[in-house]
Order: C-alpha cells, then structure tokens, then sequence
C-alpha cells in the first residue's frame, strides 16, 4: 500500500483517512506501507507541507516502511528526485510509438481549450525526423499519450466493479510536460509500479483518471493494481464537499484543539467503514485485525463533530493519570498555568488533580481552564454575584462563609473525607441545607460553580490556600 500525497498544504483530515485506510490494509494483510510524496506539481508546491504531512502522520501512529525520510529498495520516494526516471519512461513509449511529441504552442492550447475540445491530435502524426529536427533547433516540447482512436475501455473499481468508458471520450493528455517534469498519471503509474504497489486506495476524486491509468499500464506492459476509491467527505449537514468554512480541515488544527489521536483515528476510521459487529469504540490495532475494504461504503459520509467530541471524550476517560497528565502538560504550559520546563513536585501535582477533572474533559485544550484554579497562588476574587446565591443575599453569604472559615481552621487532617464530614456537620447546625452552605465554599476557591467534587477539590488546594481564598472571599462581599 502506498499514501501519496501531494504537497500543496497541511496534511487534510480527508487525506488523513486516506493514510489510515491504507496503513489499515497493509497491517492487516502483513503487507507494507510506503509514504511517496508526489511534488512535481511545482506551481502549487508549499515547502513547509511535507514536514507537516509526515509529522501528522507520525502523531497519529501511523508509520511507514519505506519513505523519503527512511529510505527503501524502491527510493527515492519524493517524485522530484525521479524526474529523470519518467523522463525515460515517455521516452520508451514515444519509441514505441504509444507516445509523441507535441509542439503546439501555449496560444494554440488555450485556444483549443476555450472551445471546450480537448487536444485534437495536431502534434499526432509528425513525422520522426521532423520531430527530431525541432528538438535539435530546441523548441519546447511535452509528450503526449496517444489515445487509441476507438474502442473502449474497460475498468474496475474494488467497489464499485466494472465500468466502461468510450476511448473518443479521453484526449491525448500529456505525459511529460515542456518543464521535463512528468504529469500526475505518468508519475503515479511509473511509481505504483515500480515500487510494486498491489492496491491503490485513494479519494473517490482520483476515479475519473482510472481509464488513463490502465491505457498507460497496458502501453508499458505492466499489471495494473486493484483500485479502491473511497467515498467523498461531506459537510455535517451532509450538503457539499467538507471545506474550510465548516471548521478545521488540516489534521494539524485537530492536534493543537486537544484531540487525541486515538480519538481522530477512531473516528476517520468510521467514516466510510464500520466493523462487522459495528462497534463504534475500536482501537487501531482491533480495526486492524478486521479491517476489510468490502466493509468500505461508496456513498458519501457527513462529517460530525459531536461524534469526535464524544470520541475523544472516551479516550481521555480511558487514560491513566500519568498519560493523560503528559498529554495535557503542553496545554498547560501554552496558557502559561504551569512552567516550561516542567518540575517534577508541579508535574506530580498535575498527576494527582487529573482524575478530578477526567470525566468532564473534551479537549485537551479546556486543561488551563478547568484547572488552573489547582495552581495559582490566588485566584481573582469571584464577584459577589457568582458568590450569593439567588434566595440569598450578601450579608448571609458572609455569615455562612464565617462560619465555614471557622469550622475549617480547626481541621487538622484536610481529607475529603474529613472536610466533608466537618461540613455536612456545620450545616445540621446551621439548620440548613448543604447546598446552600457548598455552593458559596465552591466559588470562593475555585472562582467558578462548576467544579468537580467540592470536597477533593479541597483537599487538592490545600489548607493554607483555602483558608486564604475564603477570607478574601469575605473581605470582598463587605
Ligand atoms: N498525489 C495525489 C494527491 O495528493 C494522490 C493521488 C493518488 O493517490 O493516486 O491526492
């Protein structure tokens, strides 16, 4: 299997799918997994995207055998640097007479072009030494296929089976351009076979070029692979292709929102697939055990964010403590709540309070927000309206924050179970309820009323910190 991806941005969470597929398949069938980056596009070539492609890749496990950066029997793996490798192959085919050269001018094509027709042969029959007249004389020259003039072809798609397209449809499209870089179907082609590719899985956007594929495989001689084209990816409303304006399109804006990879991957895995027993929560080593490309659906699959949100959210529950703290740590240090770098008292610290917040995190990136509270020194005094509860007014606030000071400075063992014990107790003497009495102990410390559990959040802060966040507490409902 190969991913082949083109260099002209960041790594797409369509493309991504793609990679996952077909590393999916090669595990599965103990085959290998190659990364060749196709940029002989040079007009829409972005140098920082290669680094980004394989860096994403690489966050999301998926490893390759054989690539630019590690090398193989059938490198090298950037197209730019097999140039004149194609080069040759055109070659080979305009001596075999399944190719030629073509001199028209750019006017002449744009012309041509504008008329809605596509080539029409003009260059086709040139006699041989007229040909080579003019690549003495240097004139610019591309190499076209020579389309055979009638019949048709027959191609077959994985899933989708047979179909059949009419030869006077195609044109003799170029092969290698007047640049001596060779176009996208004499590369691909060249390549797929050159590195032994068996099966060529690829966006549905690729199907139209299959006919010239397998024209070019049977003028070379060569056994084309199977195809397998997977179904496009629509907006969440399911109307149009998924594009910049429905949200994050680059894998890369996914890793620095605070998804986990096993979260993306699980959920790229499901769009377009399923498992026989359609299971939703699967890790890459369970999809790659049953991963079948007859499960791969044709018809095109909405992206839903609820559903990686809720993804991510399982994966995150399902981390241990230290994991989840090691994930989270670079989110922490971004907003500035802890140092970089990190010492280990700050960072064993982190590892404790994790659990705390687990159950409620989506995102790594809501880390600062649900925790910083744990490691400031101070925290804003909460305004008096966050504080006073709403069947309540200012001065019974301060009373029962008194009293709950009171009863707090006393405690020797700052346990939950203790603090709980020492609260609930305050209370039934206060002849009140507990909510009324917690809610205004869970703003003065945290700043905020949603918090996890009143009494480990407590304990977490500390004595010293608690005393002192509901003593300034007071001081600002006076
Ligand atoms: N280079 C093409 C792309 O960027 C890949 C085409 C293929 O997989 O054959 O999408």
């Amino acid at each position: 299997m190969r991913f082949a991806p083109s260099p002209t941005g960041y790594l797409h969470i369509g493309g991504a799918r793609t990679a996952l597929y077909d590393w999916l398949l090669a595990k599965k069938e103990k085959g290998l997994f190659l990364l060749r980056i196709e940029d002989t596009d040079r007009s829409r070539y972005v140098p920082e995207a290669m680094e980004d492609i394989m860096e994403s890749l690489r966050w999301l496990g998926l490893h390759w055998d054989e690539g630019p950066d590690v090398g193989g029997p059938a490198g090298p793996y950037q197209q730019s640097e097999r140039v004149e490798l194609y080069r040759r192959h055109a070659e080979d085919l305009v001596a075999r007479g399944k190719a030629y050269y073509c001199f028209c001018p750019p006017e002449r094509l744009e012309e041509l072009r504008r008329s809605g027709y596509g080539y029409d042969g003009h260059c086709r029959e040139l006699p041989a030494e007229v040909c080579r007249e003019y690549l003495e004389e240097g004139k610019k020259a591309v190499i076209r296929f020579k389309i055979p003039q009638e019949g048709k072809i027959t191609v077959r798609d994985y899933l989708r089976g047979e179909m059949v397209f009419d030869l006077q449809t195609l044109d003799d499209f170029v092969l290698l351009k007047s640049d001596g870089f060779p176009t996208y179907h004499l590369a691909v082609v060249v390549d797929d076979h050159l590195m032994e590719i068996s099966h060529v899985m690829r966006g549905d956007e690729w199907l139209p070029s299959v006919p010239r594929h397998i024209l070019l495989y049977e003028a070379f001689g060569w056994e084309p692979p199977v195809f397998i084209h997977l179904p496009v990816l629509l907006a969440p409303d399911g109307k149009g292709k998924l594009s910049k304006r429905h949200g994050a399109t680059s894998l890369r804006e996914y890793r620095e929102k605070g998804y986990l990879p096993e979260a993306v991957n699980n959920f790229l895995l499901l769009l377009g697939w399923h498992p026989p027993d359609d299971r939703e929560v699967l890790t890459m080593e369970e999809a790659a055990a049953v991963f079948s490309p007859e499960r791969i659906n044709t018809s095109p699959v909405a992206f839903s964010l609820e559903k990686l949100d809720w993804l991510n959210g399982v994966y995150i529950r399902q981390l241990a403590p230290e994991d989840l703290a090691a994930r989270a740590l670079p989110f922490l240090q971004k907003d500035g709540v802890l140092p970089d770098p990190c010492p280990p008292e700050r960072f064993a610290y982190l590892v404790r309070i994790i659990p705390l917040v687990q159950e409620r995190l989506k995102l790594l990136s809501e880390i600062s927000q649900q925790t910083a509270y744990f490691f400031q020194e101070e925290i804003p005094v909460p305004p008096p309206e966050l504080l006073v509860g709403k069947k309540s007014s200012a001065g019974e606030t301060r009373e029962l924050l008194a009293a709950a000071l009171k009863a707090l400075e006393g405690v020797e063992d700052f346990s939950a179970a203790a603090l709980e014990e020492v609260l609930r107790g305050l209370a039934a003497e206060l002849g009140i309820k507990p909510g009324p009495l917690f809610m205004p102990i869970r703003v003065a410390i945290t700043g905020r009323t949603a918090t996890p559990g009143l009494f480990e959040t407590m304990e977490a802060i500390g004595k010293p910190r608690v005393l002192q966040r509901i003593r300034a507490a007071i001081e600002g409902l006076a």
